[in-house]
């Protein structure tokens, strides 16, 4: 079993000391647990990659304790960027822009751009100051499986004996950050997350978002941009989840089927499920989102034949929940 750490000054001196000499160690964000590793040393990012088994055309997002680090690492710092960093950060929204040069190609996938997001949560913070190197780090979970939001989660993912995990609770927002791409003129959120869309637009008006369903094949052929998945985000349980709210649900005689839902909503064959999670009760996107990937995981260990998933309503947070549900299901 892997090394969970409470944040003690001690062991986050250790930490950062195995982060400057090339050593892996997750850590607890604000939005999830990240893997972490030094981001201008590519055989520690490699790292990363290796832990993982996640396919290096996937860039990483690159931690900073910062706006001035993130400057430097940026060749185009742009005013856009300065509002909403200056709006955002620290906190759950990413900014791509062009990279400078000493960031490693691994850390991009060999892209011009690099992601930037300087988090909130003080074990991070702590962390990064105590490094003083920029951290690359996507989520601690095995590619394509649910992202961890407490250092069990991560432990009983990576199932690494050396791996050493910060443990900083479990994450306020619970959902992985926004990913905004500065690099054109007009920008572009790549990825739904923890800031909605709705807040970006209140500063900087109508914004696209990215067509997000890709393939395997088209982001290898370099068509499409990075980190759209179709498959991502997913239990071993076969999820299904439809856009139509309280379809799909028929259980069939012997069949384990868990629900996956949403608010006071009435279900009306509630006893043919052999689990229920509601991810808010009260109808509250924000606790939905703190709640999706530990509801999940509960599924997924309940020996179930599927899961079936009710969409949320598809506005603020609830958007990015159901890109995640949808990228979750087989
Ligand atoms: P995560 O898996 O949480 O580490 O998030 C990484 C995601 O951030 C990727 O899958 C992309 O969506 C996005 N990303 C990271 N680096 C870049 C980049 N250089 N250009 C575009 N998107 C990026
Ligand atoms: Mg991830």
């Amino acid at each position: 079993m892997s090394l969970v750490l409470p944040p003690t000054r001690e062991n986050m001196t250790r930490a950062a000391d195995r982060l400057r000499g090339g050593g892996l160690v997750a850590f607890a964000t604000e939005t999830v647990y990240g893997l972490g590793a030094n981001a201008l040393d590519p055989q520690a990012v490699a790292g990363i990659f290796e832990l993982k088994g996640r396919p290096l055309f996937d860039p990483l997002i690159v931690h900073v304790a910062g706006i001035e680090p993130a400057r430097q690492l940026s060749r185009a710092w742009s005013e856009l960027a300065e509002k909403l960093a200056k709006k955002f950060w620290p906190g759950p929204l990413t900014l791509v822009l062009p990279r400078q040069e000493i960031v490693p190609d691994l850390v991009t996938a060999g892209l011009p751009n690099v992601a930037l997001r300087w988090p909130s949560h003080p074990v991070a913070q702590q962390l990064l100051t105590m490094a003083g190197c920029p951290i690359a780090a996507p989520s601690a979970n095995r590619f394509a499986s649910i992202s961890p939001t407490s250092a069990a989660d991560v432990a009983m993912e990576l199932r690494d004996p050396d791996l050493w995990i910060l443990d900083g609770g479990s994450c306020q927002h619970g959902l992985e950050s926004t990913v905004i791409s500065l690099v054109n003129e007009r920008p572009v959120v790549l990825r739904l997350g923890s800031v909605a869309v709705e807040e970006l637009e209140a500063e900087l008006g109508p914004i696209a978002v990215a067509n997000r369903s890709v393939n395997e094949s088209e982001l290898q052929s370099g068509l499409a941009s990075p980190g759209h998945l179709s498959r991502h985000y997913s239990p071993r349980t076969p999820l299904c989840w439809s856009t139509e709210f309280g379809s799909g649900e028929e259980v069939h005689a012997g069949e384990r089927v868990g629900l996956l839902c949403f608010g006071s909503v009435e279900i009306p064959n509630a006893h043919q499920f052999a689990a229920i999670e509601n991810l808010s009760p009260h109808g509250d996107p924000r606790e939905a989102a703190t709640r999706l990937y530990a509801a999940l995981r509960q599924l997924d260990h309940a020996k179930l034949d599927r899961i079936v998933a009710w969409p949320l309503p598809s506005v603020g947070l609830g958007r990015a929940i159901n890109d995640r549900l949808q990228r979750a299901s087989h």
